[in-house]
């Protein structure tokens, strides 16, 4: 088969790989049939994720059509089409019974880091009873890609941690696909205003399609200023950070207002200088986490009902096979005008 392999930082190549095949009974081995290339990947072409070696299989996401199943798969056969969750679950370690998959003693985010991914044209999902679901007949499955990644870390390290409640006053510091992602999900519970701070116009832009009531450029390096006079000075009850730069995580500090919420979404690769000089007596909370994808039940729900529209993130398609030149675009993703690609191989 072919496979988008990783071969040190900044090399990647599209070459021929052995099919993989089962190796414990909770085994799958699921065809790809659409993919796509995550902000993650990025970060790992950049050096910045060490456990990922020379000769893996890249790619987290994904929807598929299960080619075989291991002797220990009770909910899955042969033919079943499902969405990839980018975290393994192996659904018996005390995290995986607290619904905290992210930290599953046997899995966790794995695919396309410790072991090989999805940007393939088939992948081996261990546990697969668990990292598996079902896709209901007539589901958009452009959409069901954003589900195995951007929409679960929105939803719960950016809306569920940062407590978005009706009538909130809500940032969302980077309108990337996590930032935009985010707009999405913070808007099923219905906040008033939803502020989208970036540096780039086009993409703020775009936010406003998906709902941003106001936007911030903030490449002058007065957002924090921007944001106080939007709110009357008083600043935000929820600060979400989705892009992981020192910068960006002080904005979110600085525009709190007391009983604030700041919950960071974005892998910082640098520490950052937390201010509790200034934040502790406007009792304030701060979160951030590894998204766990335990609420993808419910946004497969939501998607179904067509109440969110993950689809909408999606700007460019191409063949599986050209996977290269994908990459090149989602690299320029600013000067391309790209959010999502997907890769299809259908
Ligand atoms: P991205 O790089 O595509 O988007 C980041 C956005 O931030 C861009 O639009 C960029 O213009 C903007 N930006 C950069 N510097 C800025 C600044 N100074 N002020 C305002 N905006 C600025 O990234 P993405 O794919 O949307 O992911 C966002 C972050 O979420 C990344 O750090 C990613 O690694 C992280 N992430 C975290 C988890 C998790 O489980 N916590 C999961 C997936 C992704
Ligand atoms: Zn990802
Ligand atoms: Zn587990």
């Amino acid at each position: 088969m072919k496979a988008l392999v990783f071969r040190g930082p900044g090399k990647i190549e599209w070459i021929e790989k052995d099919k993989p095949k089962i190796q414990k009974p909770t085994d799958a081995i699921v065809r790809i049939t659409k993919t796509t290339i995550c902000g993650t990947d990025l970060h790992i072409l950049g050096g910045d994720v060490p456990t990922v070696t020379d000769g893996r299989i890249l790619g987290h996401e994904g929807v598929g059509i299960v080619e075989e199943v291991g002797s220990g798969i009770n909910n899955f056969k042969p033919g079943d089409r499902v969405l990839i969750s980018c975290v393994t679950s192996c659904g018996r370690c005390d995290y995986c019974k607290k619904a905290m998959y992210a930290h599953c003693e046997d899995g966790g985010w794995i695919l396309g880091n410790l072991i090989d991914g999805t940007q393939a044209e088939y992948v081996r999902i261990p546990y697969a009873d668990t990292s598996l679901y079902h896709i209901p007949p007539g589901t958009d499955e452009e959409a069901l890609v954003m589900l195995s990644d951007i929409f679960p870390t929105s939803l719960e390290i950016g809306v569920i941690h940062g407590e978005v409640q009706p009538g909130d006053v809500v940032a969302i510091v980077g309108a990337g696909p996590v930032g935009m992602a985010t707009l999405l999900t913070a808007q099923l519970y219905s906040p008033a205003e939803i502020i989208m701070i970036d540096l780039d116009d086009y993409r703020l832009e775009q936010s406003k399609k998906f709902g941003a009531t106001r936007t911030v450029n903030s490449s002058g390096g007065n957002a924090v200023e921007q944001v106080l006079e939007l709110t009357d000075g008083e600043g935000v009850d929820v600060a979400i950070e989705a892009v992981g730069f020192p910068v960006t995580f002080d904005i979110c500090q600085q525009i709190l207002k007391p009983g604030g919420r700041l919950a960071n979404v974005g892998v910082h690769g640098k520490p950052v200088d937390l201010h509790l000089e200034q934040l502790w007596l406007k009792n304030v909370k701060i979160t951030t986490g590894l998204v766990s994808t335990s609420t993808t039940p419910m946004l497969l729900k939501t998607v179904q009902s067509g109440k969110i529209q993950p689809q909408r993130l999606v700007t460019h398609r191409f063949p599986l096979d050209q996977i290269m030149q994908a990459y090149e675009v989602f690299r320029n993703a600013a000067k391309e005008k790209a959010m999502k690609v997907i890769l299809y191989n259908e």
